[in-house]
């Protein structure tokens, strides 16, 4: 008999509700810290974040509800592509002689290409029922802003979209896509707000990042009462409406009649390996599954969980967040442009930086070349093209793999398969004709990024 290597669920087994892992976290003796004024330095409340966010966005970043009813409209949409498949990559297993089982839940399914959709189509729709014309946001390589745009065009709203410039000119498509959907795309840095303007005026030839991108989305938003901004990765609503992944992932385990002893995510902000890891957490943190491990992967560029602090620090470069605390690089980071564009942010979730702070999460971080390695590998066993941030976990569940086969252990992996690589071509041509630069992070650069940190004690 041939083994079975795809565990499908029937369309009407989408999740009806999204898992918050906060009374777990609470249950287990974690106990968040609040984020903090940007001004006063004291706890934030719903008033700040009201000029921004529709009330019930707002209702879920601080919801103590273990779930939270996924509304019709949103269910409607995500059935166009949702339950994603989960597949045993034998023909991976097998190239790598492990015994190891390998396991890969695949977002790269959804018309955008990545797990992004999961929460930009629940945003869109909170926002329209809220009233909200448009909407602001940032995007990096083009991931998020094509997930919002996307979004917006089925609920009727406009979507303004700041792109990082670097990947504004080296990734047309990724523009291309954002406005077929009908939204205005901006490089950022851009001359058209004060955040942008004040970096071109001491850096003209800034080539922008993420926090860059997101001081400008949130000035646009907060000083036009029609818009609100939207975020892609980071805050607590975002990660529970992720978890649409992994609720899935738990009942496909089950049909496959196995449970993960390693669950293995790329974290840029930590959205997507949130969404996955948290409905397996819960029995980590309950005492059910107490031995199974986490591995959170990052860049060597932009090694926020691996060389950061755990600090309150700021989501963005014109400090206009509230403080969070997370792990981070600083603010004023300025990640090196590594192709994994996804995963040049300073500064990761706050749930999942206390996961891994309190030692339920462990975290590693790969070179470019390492990453693409294992990226080619796996698109020549199994066929798929992964997106470089999906790469970075397909690394790490190799090397779990491969200590597998020297251990002679027949050990259970589950990866995150964020997205599809299709957008990101150019960086696979450099990587096979020996061109991707070994970015090294730079710790005199690191230094001086965590001396601008605000010196607040942690409670
Ligand atoms: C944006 C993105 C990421 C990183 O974001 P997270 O919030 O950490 O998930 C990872 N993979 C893909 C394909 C992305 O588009």
């Amino acid at each position: 008999m041939t083994e079975r290597t795809r565990f499908d669920l029937a369309p009407d087994q989408i999740p009806e509700a999204w898992f918050n892992i906060l009374p777990d976290m609470v249950g287990a003796g974690i106990q968040p810290l609040p984020p903090l004024h940007p001004g006063t330095g004291e706890p934030v409340t719903p008033d700040l974040l009201a000029p921004l966010f529709p009330e019930a966005l707002i209702r879920q970043e601080v919801s103590t509800e273990r779930w939270i009813d996924i509304p019709g409209p949103v269910l409607d949409v995500y059935r166009l592509w949702r339950p994603t498949p989960l597949h045993r990559a034998t023909r991976l297993e097998q190239r790598l002689q492990t015994p190891a089982h390998i396991y890969f839940k695949y977002e790269g399914s959804s018309p955008a290409g990545s797990h992004k959709p999961n929460t930009a189509i629940a945003q869109a729709y909170y926002n329209k029922e809220a009233g909200v014309r448009r909407m602001s946001t940032e995007t990096g390589a083009g991931q998020w802003g094509s997930s919002l745009a996307m979004a917006c065009s089925f609920f009727g709203l406009e979507c303004l979209v700041f792109m990082v410039k670097a990947s504004f000119e080296q990734k047309p498509y990724r523009r291309i896509f954002m406005e077929t959907f009908g939204a205005e795309v901006r490089p950022s840095p851009s001359p058209t707000t004060e955040a942008g303007k004040k970096i071109l005026g001491e850096h003209p030839s800034s080539t922008g990042s993420l926090g860059i991108a997101i001081s400008e989305a949130i000035e646009v938003a907060a000083t036009n009462a029609d818009t609100n901004y939207s975020i892609g990765s980071c805050l607590n609503h975002v990660l529970l409406h992720q978890t649409v992944i992994g609720l899935e992932a738990r009942k496909q385990m089950e049909l496959a009649g196995e449970r993960p002893d390693v669950v293995v995510g790329c974290v840029g902000g930590g959205s997507n390996y949130g969404g996955l890891a948290y409905p397996f957490m819960a029995g980590r943190l309950s005492g059910e599954s107490p031995e199974m491990r986490f591995l959170a992967t990052e860049p060597a560029a932009c090694p926020t969980l691996t060389k950061g602090r755990f600090a309150y620090d700021f989501g963005d470069t014109a400090q206009l967040t509230p403080l969070l605390p997370m792990y981070t690089l600083g603010h004023d980071f300025v990640p090196a442009p590594v192709h994994a564009g996804g995963l040049r942010y300073h500064g990761d979730a706050p749930s999942l930086s206390l996961l891994v702070k309190e030692g339920h999460m462990e975290a590693a971080a790969y070179t470019q070349n390492e990453v693409f390695e294992a990226a080619v590998l796996f698109a020549q066993t199994q066929g798929i093209v992964p997106a470089p941030e999906s790469a970075h976990a397909i690394r790490g569940a190799i090397n779990e793999a491969i200590a597998a086969r020297e251990a002679g252990e027949e050990k259970v992996i589950l990866i995150g398969l964020s997205g599809h690589g299709h957008f990101d071509m150019q960086a696979y041509d450099d990587y096979l004709n020996g061109r991707l630069p070994e970015v090294e992070f730079d710790p005199a650069e690191e230094e001086a990024a965590l001396a601008s940190l605000p010196q607040i004690p942690l409670g």
